[in-house]
């Protein structure tokens, strides 16, 4: 019986508690006193005070399963086999101790020693960066990978700007000819987007400080930071042809079968919409278990996006109620041995994603109505541009984020006049600048006044409020 998700990840953990290293534990995905953050999105997100240096580890070898999100991926959820929204880094670091060798050597233990995962060897294989001899060195000679299962690849290089960078090695599982067999096919082999070559692991070499003025010096301290998606060894250890199909998610995905009725596995469109379904839920319950709530801005207005996209893809299912607050116990349940957090403020997650879809709801027909006239409208024209003021009112009028009409339309061929929408966010955030401008005015008066007669009322919170990030 293959090893279910809490196992692999506490063997995960034991295994680099073998070699030494202190377990960190999850922290919240919202960054605590980092701004340049969304979002928690990798392990070492919560580990840079260790990677500056404004904190020196007791133990420079950490160990963490960090929960990430990360919405760059979010158009790839639920067409392939390997991408979430909410997902878990399992990652071991090295803050100036041991290197390349080492973690290599260590990573290559824990995928196929048959004390551990015990993968067999022949179905890995490795990208490098051009240049680094070294750690195709390691691969061939101290490994015994063979020379043609070591690629070289330009973009393994991970530098984020200013601040330590440097080459990686990324460690891709073969799943052989049924995910993928056409010789011509220019993108497969590992590394390129398919879904034969599993990429599970990336072991990033962190040697270089990326100057101000963009040379690049020997860091004096060299560190290891590396990333494994749960989700994804999971799929290949218990063999399933998606991440969906492991104990992670497919409790979730059999309450989606029970409230719709609609079974998984019946077509692609709806297996689709069980995964996008699935994959949300979880996104959203932690998120709103670490303090973040659906709102127009920042995280809140990630979260909004997320249910409603949630909300669009259910239609496929026929579902056209409020449900996803229906499968926060199943989240809650399968999480529940790692992660306390969820469990413990279930019922007010599910409260918060029930009134976040009831909203919704509540104008949802009207503004599906107004997608399909304004296209129908465009096509009479001859044109399949969707206009930049209807996109706006669906999104400040029907609660349609932005990215949820482009989805929409897309699928007629349609593209959004990005300009005109930009424009009527414009005039919104003028108008909100105004407001608050006539408040901050009051407010002074106000200040003044305050000492003669108490009571003056004060209304205009409400409006406080209206300025958009809607940026991720
Ligand atoms: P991909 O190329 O498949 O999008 P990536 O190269 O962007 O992955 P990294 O930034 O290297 O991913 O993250 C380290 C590891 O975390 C990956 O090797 C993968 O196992 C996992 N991972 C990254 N992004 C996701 C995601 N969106 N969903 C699930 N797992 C992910
Ligand atoms: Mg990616
Ligand atoms: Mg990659
Ligand atoms: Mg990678």
């Amino acid at each position: 019986k293959p090893l279910n998700s809490a196992e692999v990840r506490q063997m995960f953990l034991d295994f680099f508690k073998e070699k030494g290293h202190s377990v960190e534990p999850s922290r919240s995905l919202v960054p605590q006193d980092d701004p340049t953050l969304l979002w928690i999105n990798s392990g070492v997100a919560t580990l840079k005070k260790y990677f500056d240096g404004r904190v020196i580890p007791d133990n420079p070898r950490i160990a963490n399963a960090q929960k990430s999100i990360r919405t760059n991926d979010i158009e790839n959820v639920g067409f392939t086999a390997r991408h979430h929204t909410f997902f878990e880094m399992l990652g071991n670091f090295s803050i100036g101790d041991y290197f390349k060798e080492e973690a290599i050597k260590w990573a290559w233990e824990f995928l196929t020693s048959k004390d551990w995962v015990g993968f067999d060897p022949e179905k890995l294989s490795v990208t490098v960066h051009p240049e680094d001899e070294e750690a195709f060195a390691i691969w061939r000679d101290q490994v015994g990978m063979p020379v043609e299962r070591i690629i070289r690849i330009e973009e393994n290089f991970w530098d984020i700007g200013e601040g330590p960078s440097g080459p990686n090695t990324e460690i891709f599982y073969d799943r052989g000819e049924k995910y993928g067999n056409d010789p011509k096919d220019p993108e497969l082999y590992p590394g390129g987007e398919n879904e034969r070559y599993l990429e599970i692991w990336n072991l990033v070499f962190s040697q270089f400080n990326h100057n101000p003025d963009d040379t690049y010096t020997p860091l004096p301290k060299k560190n290891i930071d590396t990333g494994m998606g749960l989700e994804r060894i999971l799929s290949v250890i218990q063999d399933t042809p998606t991440n969906f199909e492991t104990d992670l998610f497919m409790p979730i995905i059999k309450q989606t079968e029970e409230v719709s009725g609609e079974k998984y596995g019946s077509s692609k469109e709806k297996d689709t919409a069980f995964k996008v379904v699935a994959d949300h839920v979880r996104t959203v319950a932690f998120a709103i278990g670490d303090g973040a709530l659906p709102s127009n801005e920042g995280r809140g207005y990630v979260l909004r996006r997320l249910l409603r996209r949630a909300v669009r893809f259910a239609k496929e299912l026929n579902i056209n109620e409020p449900f996803m607050y229906r499968l926060v116990d199943q989240v809650a349940e399968i999480m529940n041995d790692f992660y306390i957090e969820v469990d413990d403020k279930k019922d007010f997650i599910k409260n918060v994603i029930k009134t976040e879809e009831e909203r919704f709801h509540e104008t949802l027909q009207e503004g599906l109505a107004i997608l399909e006239k304004v296209m129908k409208q465009e096509k009479d024209k001859g044109s399949q541009t969707f206009p930049g003021h209807e996109v706006f009112t669906l999104y400040d009028t029907y609660g349609f984020p932005k990215e949820l009409t482009e989805e929409y339309i897309q699928a007629e061929g349609f593209t959004i006049d990005e300009a005109g929408f930009e424009a009527e966010m414009k005039k919104q955030r003028d108008r909100a600048r105004e407001a608050r401008q006539k408040v901050d005015s009051m407010q002074v008066q106000s200040e003044v006044l305050q000492n003669i007669h108490h009571e003056s009322e004060f209304v205009g919170y409400d409006q406080l409020n209206v300025e958009s990030n809607i940026e991720v």
